[in-house]
């Protein structure tokens, strides 16, 4: 039913040319044609690109304490990381949400983002907010995006992380998004604990503010050259954000 109302709901927004530069659309067995393809229709994905590429221009805001979702309180948010050869963490998982976006659009999700763009100009939102972006939308769940920065030598890979105290649902979207990755080639951090890719943690403002199932992948470490070289190139963000995108059908489905 929820995918027939959302077949009907597109139909009329094609139907009136709406959309800016899609094609009009008349013929309503086109836009039904389609539905069997969108999956996710009716589902609601929170995606998080972590930080904000201006952050280190406004210290005062992004240091200001916010709630830590554990009676404490924590800064509002970071700089993030980045590759040795300067990409910042910002732009990258900036781009890769925005891949993981159009993926999850073109199998009929509905999906918003808890930053609309990546600015010099711009910092935040502060991780309490991202926490709770999800709550406020009734998501279906939420999926936050970062890359780490271990200077460790070696240390590379994958790991997801959930809070663990926040409900099972959060733990096997982790759980999941962990076997898919691993099945679309990437490989599980080699210098996290359990060294199985998952990371419990209760640390984490965006994960302890969530009421709805929440996981915080962290990419790759991009202090390290392998790593690195997939974040750098449209072909290996092109990898994640498909190794992303099947996460959360997995997950949905
Ligand atoms: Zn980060």
């Amino acid at each position: 039913m929820r995918v027939l109302v959302a077949g009907l709901a597109l139909g009329l927004t094609l139907g009136t040319g709406s959309l800016a530069g899609a094609p009009a659309y008349a013929d309503r067995s086109d836009v039904l044609a389609r539905t069997p393809a969108q999956p996710l229709a009716g589902r609601l994905v929170v995606l998080d690109p972590g930080h904000q590429l201006g952050n280190q221009n406004f210290p005062r805001q992004v240091g200001r304490p916010v709630p830590d979702g554990r009676g404490g309180r924590k800064p509002c948010n970071t700089t993030g990381t980045a590759t040795n050869a300067g990409l910042p963490e910002a732009t990258f998982v900036w781009r890769v949400a925005r891949l993981v976006q159009a993926r999850l659009e073109r199998l009929g999700a509905t999906v918003e983002l808890t930053r609309s763009s990546n600015s010099l100009d711009e910092w935040g939102p502060c991780v309490d907010a991202r926490g709770r972006a999800g709550n406020r939308a009734k998501a279906d769940l939420e999926l936050s995006i970062h890359a780490d920065g271990s200077l460790k030598r070696g240390a590379r890979g994958f790991h997801v992380i959930a809070a663990p105290d926040r409900g099972r649902a959060s733990v096997r979207l982790a759980r999941e998004t962990r076997d898919v990755l691993e099945h679309r080639g990437l490989r599980a951090a080699n210098y996290i604990a359990g060294g199985d890719g998952l990371d419990l943690r209760t640390d984490l403002a965006t994960l302890n503010l969530s009421r709805v199932p929440t996981a915080m992948v962290e990419l790759g470490n991009m202090r390290d050259r392998v790593d690195a070289r997939r974040m750098t190139t449209g072909a290996g963000r092109a990898a994640y954000a498909t190794a992303l995108t099947r996460a959360v059908l997995r997950y949905l489905g």
